[in-house]
């Protein structure tokens, strides 16, 4: 992660209600941070059956992709989101959105107001499996961080991210993880590059719903405890992407593809466009095909492109860094 904050002072600083008495803009008044921070794609997901309190213990390995948000923090008075980006309007903009959340958890816990407009530059798609909310969490928690002056301890960051939700932490972090127990115990793992074509389905998937899913087509049967897989792993650290292929499994995607049935048709045309494995993205319905080189990535987004079957594609890579300042 990287420590550079960026300070761009405001351009026309007179505009600026808190500019003090000398008619120069107070320190804080002249900042803004922004965030980078990335969406990820679950190369194995391993679930458990539900435990008591309703949630599934899980081996997830993560990889952070190349396809970003990001979120700028500027002072204000009370906290405010805004969000650009083709899903914006799906986007809530209240106090339940994570970035909001995230920056008044850190407030609270500094003894201090959450005086914050947070921008979100949505790039992300929502509801799509691949952690848009999580990441703006991480981002927005960096940004007030910087913000503020805090310089809050990674471990105490890592804390407040897993408070959020499971899939934060591993948005800070990046890279390649394991994670474990609800998938917020995180353990980095090595991983060569691999390159990545994302099919955006129209509408999004309730991860809770999938969940919810994945239980009932579980009832009934015995599931073994979620385990990381050492092919799997050897695969990720060797950078093969030929290795890499058969290994990826998502146990949510039944419970996914019975909800959305018409996600098979993308499966399929990805594979026969030659993607060498095609999954559905974490809770879907985003779709994800590893391919074996930019030259693949493009010719497989093209045929999706065309195929009418889902809203739009993306190119990435990964692994890419966790939430960085810019
Ligand atoms: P995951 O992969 O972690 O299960 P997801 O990628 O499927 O999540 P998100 O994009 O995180 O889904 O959105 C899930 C829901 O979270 C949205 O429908 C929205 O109501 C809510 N939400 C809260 N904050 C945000 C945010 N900053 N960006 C997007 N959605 C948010």
């Amino acid at each position: 992660m990287s420590e550079h904050a960026t300070e761009n002072p405001t351009e026309n600083p007179t505009e600026n209600p808190t500019e003090n008495p000398t008619g120069r803009a107070t320190d804080s008044a002249a900042r803004s941070v922004t965030v980078r921070v990335p969406a990820k794609v679950n190369v194995q997901l391993a679930v458990a059956a539900a435990r008591p309190d309703g949630f599934h213990d899980l081996a997830n390995v993560f990889l952070a992709v190349s396809l970003y948000d990001e979120v700028t923090a500027t002072p204000a008075a009370g906290t405010k989101v805004t969000c650009e980006g083709p899903d914006a309007d799906q986007v809530p903009l209240d106090r339940t959105n994570l970035a909001a959340r995230a920056a008044e958890t850190l407030a609270r816990r500094a003894g201090l107001s959450p005086d914050v407009h947070l921008h979100i530059a949505k790039n992300i798609p929502v509801a799509g499996g691949m952690a848009g909310g999580s990441a703006d969490g991480a981002a927005a928690l960096v940004a007030c961080d910087a913000l503020w002056g805090l310089n809050t301890p990674m471990t105490e960051l890592l804390d407040i991210c897993a408070e959020l939700g499971s899939d934060v932490p591993f948005s800070l972090v990046g890279g390649a993880a394991l994670g474990t127990g609800r998938g917020e115990i995180l353990t980095p793992v090595p991983a060569g590059t691999f390159h990545w074509v994302f099919a955006v389905a129209d509408g999004g998937l309730s991860t809770p719903a999938v969940f919810r899913e994945f239980d009932r087509l579980a009832a009934g049967r015995d599931l073994p405890a979620p385990q990381a897989s050492p092919a799997l792993l050897a695969a990720l650290a060797s950078g093969d992407p030929d290795a890499l292929a058969p290994t990826l499994v998502n146990d949510l995607q039944p419970a996914a593809l019975s909800l959305r049935p018409r996600l098979a048709a993308v499966l399929a045309a990805g594979t026969g466009a030659g993607a060498l494995a095609a999954l559905v993205s974490g809770s879907g319905p985003t779709t994800a095909f590893l391919v074996r080189d930019p030259e693949a990535a493009a010719e497989v987004a093209a045929v999706l492109d065309a195929s009418g079957l889902c809203r739009a594609t993306r190119v990435a890579s990964s692994p890419a860094p966790g939430a960085t300042l810019l």
